[in-house]
């Protein structure tokens, strides 16, 4: 039987990467005899301009049928004017929210080829193979907004509830890795924070007594990610810190186009989409990195469709690709030649096979 993959292209470098992707999973249900059905449909700014609505029914109905769903990425500076009331971003809020998908999975894994493509110091990245867990529908992007001509607010809420199901997630994922979990937070001044120490104390004494538990203050975890980021298993932080760190750890592996994402809720399908946005300084020019798109493809395959050989399958074929010198723009080397994303969506295909 078909499985049903819902495509969101979304804007600007999107529509290359989900293509990429989309591409890579047809060499995976080649090669694996699997038979995987798509579905696209309208998000972000391509929305708007469609039918006026970032995230229209029809969008919210080819999602919640499916299997699973591969976001490539929105926004842009034609939707971007500061005062305009219907925004991209928007589309992939709610549609975060309709899926219930609460736990962000970003995957930090630096391949050695590659770091001389990273700001920091080669000796600083050796080891690096870290994982945070952001929670995705809670916090400062979700409540209540106001704004008036010379003031605004944005409303920062948790529930218990809502941390004890991430610091779940994240606890049983560092289980199953080095045991290792860090929650980052900003319990010196926020009242949301202090809230989200109690609950991660207590959760973790009491139902995960062996994991090695360290606590940060989200300002040092920024500073302690670049000085000693080999020493992070798991990460665990609210909607807003995970968000922002995780752009920061981007530049571990060297660049937005390498890092991965998944988005699971308490229902298998799960929504998957590079971490980097829509790129408009490169988009319409075929060189955006598509590594990233594919590694989330490759989280689809493991976490919605159970397909672990098939997921590390295309994980392998990514590193052979970069290992055998395949670099896209962002990612090479001063006075190399680069190829095109499509070129390197061909190359971890050919690594695939
Ligand atoms: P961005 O991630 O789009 O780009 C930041 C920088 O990284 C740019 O120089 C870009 O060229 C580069 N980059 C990103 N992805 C790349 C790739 N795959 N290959 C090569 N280089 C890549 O962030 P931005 O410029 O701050 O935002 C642009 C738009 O994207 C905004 O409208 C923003 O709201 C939106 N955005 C969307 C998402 C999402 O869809 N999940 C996430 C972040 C930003």
């Amino acid at each position: 039987m078909a499985t049903l993959i819902t495509l969101l292209p979304g804007d600007g470098i999107g529509p290359d990467v989900t293509a990429s992707a989309r591409q890579v999973l047809d060499a995976v249900a080649d090669r694996y005899g699997h038979t995987f059905e798509y579905r696209e449909a309208l998000i972000g700014g391509a929305a708007i301009d469609a039918v006026a609505n970032p995230l229209p029914n029809d969008t919210i109905e080819a999602c919640e049928a499916a299997e699973a769903v591969f976001l490539g990425a929105v926004g842009g500076p034609k939707w971007s004017d500061p005062n305009a009331s219907i925004r991209p971003e928007q589309g992939l809020l709610k549609l975060r929210a309709v899926l219930g998908v609460y736990a962000n999975l970003r995957p930090v894994k630096i391949y050695p080829e590659l770091a001389g493509a990273s700001p920091l110091r080669p000796e600083i990245l050796d080891g690096v193979d870290l994982l945070v867990v952001r929670e995705l529908t809670g916090g400062i992007y979700f409540g209540k907004k106001t704004r008036t001509d010379d003031a605004a607010s944005d409303l920062c809420e948790y529930t218990t509830d809502e941390i004890e199901r991430i610091v779940r997630v994240a606890a049983r994922l560092a289980e199953g890795r080095r045991g290792k979990l860090c929650s980052v937070d900003k319990a010196n001044v926020l009242e949301t924070s202090r809230l989200w120490r109690d609950v991660t104390d207590r959760v973790l004494a009491d139902e995960y007594p062996a994991l090695e538990v360290e606590t940060l203050l989200v300002d040092a975890a920024a500073m302690h990610l670049l000085s000693r980021p080999a020493d992070f298993d798991v990460i665990v932080t609210e909607n807003m810190f995970g968000d922002i760190l995780t752009d920061e750890a981007s530049m571990l592996a060297g660049s937005l186009g390498m890092l991965p994402s998944a988005s699971l809720g308490n229902s298998r399908a799960g929504l998957y989409e590079p971490i980097h946005g829509s790129a408009p300084d490169i988009a319409g020019q075929g060189i955006a990195n598509p590594c990233a798109a594919i590694a989330s493809a490759a989280m689809l395959l493991r976490h919605s469709l159970g397909l672990e050989k098939e997921a590390a399958a295309v994980e392998a074929a990514i590193a052979e690709a970069i290992a055998g010198g395949a670099r896209t723009a962002d990612i090479v080397a001063a006075g190399h030649t680069h190829v095109s994303t499509d070129e390197m969506t061909a190359e971890i295909i050919r690594c695939l096979r």
